[in-house]
């Protein structure tokens, strides 16, 4: 008999075709009638499929009673309650690695994209302008300082991509690694001596705007701020302030507070770029993290070890 399984997050094909083909899924993402979805099937689901998009399945949990595992489609897993989840023996997995190299190309396009104000540059020329002059200059990367918060897997991936653009390295995290870069204890001090201020590290409560107004004014007004990890981790109000006075020079950002809604007064700012968190979205990656969540689940469900636990 087939397990079932409730489905959390717009997934795509690739992934629902052999989820679908191994166990019964359940749709609640799309399902008009949640609460009678949930009525209906709940003390059955053995399995939630679940994406970093997802809202926190904390209020389900009390209606799921036979859950056994939630599989994350993504590495980053803040909106899924772990601790509960350890207390009452549900495992959690999720889509480390895959997608390292993919979020860390994002990353150094959104310092390329602010450093040399490349869009801007695209939109003069499509704008017809250069007719009438060259476009303004920009700033150079070699020798700038990148602070980086959270150098785990994708910050490293990070710094590696912009030591070859000739940029110098520190970082900021809870504990300091036997590594060449620069660590700095105090967050505060890194946005200080950093030219771009990049975070890369989990979003949560933990981290809850870390990047606050103090940091952006210590990243000061030769800063920008380059976000690719959870809009959670900036205040993102203090940002729009911060862009908008100049007390930083700008912001590369792929995640959003509550995405995929963008403050307008954001979408304003001519100094921010802004992506639709497509850190990982590539076909290749995506595919990856498909397959993990499949194998994850099949792994669970026929006795054997997880390929990428998270407890
Ligand atoms: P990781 O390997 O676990 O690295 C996380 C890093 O953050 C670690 O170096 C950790 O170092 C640091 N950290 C954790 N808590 C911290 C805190 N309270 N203060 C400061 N630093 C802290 O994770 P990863 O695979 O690199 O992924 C990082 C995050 O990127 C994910 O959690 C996810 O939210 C985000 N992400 C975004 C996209 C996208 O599409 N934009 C895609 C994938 C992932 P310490 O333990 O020393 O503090």
């Amino acid at each position: 008999m087939k397990n079932e399984l409730l489905i959390l997050a717009p997934l795509p094909d690739f992934l629902l075709e052999p989820l679908r083909a191994a166990h019964v899924c359940h749709d609640y993402f799309h399902a008009e009638d949640k609460a009678a979805l949930l009525a209906n099937v709940g003390a059955r689901i053995r399995g939630i499929v679940m994406s970093g998009g997802s809202v926190s399945p904390m209020a389900l949990l009390p209606k799921l009673p036979k859950l056994e595992i939630i599989s994350m489609f993504g590495v980053g897993y803040d909106n899924v309650p772990v601790d509960w989840c350890r207390a009452h023996n549900v495992r959690v997995t999720n889509t480390p690695d895959v997608l390292t190299e993919d979020v860390a190309d994002a990353a150094s396009a959104l310092v390329l994209m602010t450093s040399r104000r490349l869009i801007a540059a695209n939109r003069f020329l499509h704008a017809g302008t250069w007719t009438q002059g060259p476009f303004p200059l920009s700033h150079a990367l070699r020798g700038k300082l990148a602070g980086i918060l959270g150098l785990g897997r994708i910050g490293k991936a990070i710094a590696q991509r912009l030591e070859a653009h000739g940029m110098r390295i520190a970082y900021h995290g809870r504990t300091r690694q036997e590594l060449n870069w620069e660590f700095f204890e105090s967050l505060i001090e890194l946005a200080r001596a950093a030219d771009f201020l990049i975070v890369a590290c989990p979003g949560g409560e933990k981290t809850k705007h870390l990047i606050n107004a103090a940091v952006l004014e210590a990243l000061g007004s030769e800063g920008t701020l380059i976000n690719i990890a959870r809009g959670s981790v900036v205040d993102e109000a203090a940002l729009i302030a911060a862009l908008q006075r100049g007390t930083i020079r700008g912001a590369g950002l792929d995640v959003f507070e509550n995405e995929p809604q963008v403050p307008e007064a954001l979408m304003q700012c001519g100094n921010a770029v802004l992506l639709p968190h497509l850190g990982s979205g590539t076909h290749e990656t995506r595919r990856e993290m498909a397959r993990l969540v499949v194998e994850n689940l099949a792994a669970y469900f026929s006795g054997k070890a997880l390929l990428t636990p998270v407890c």
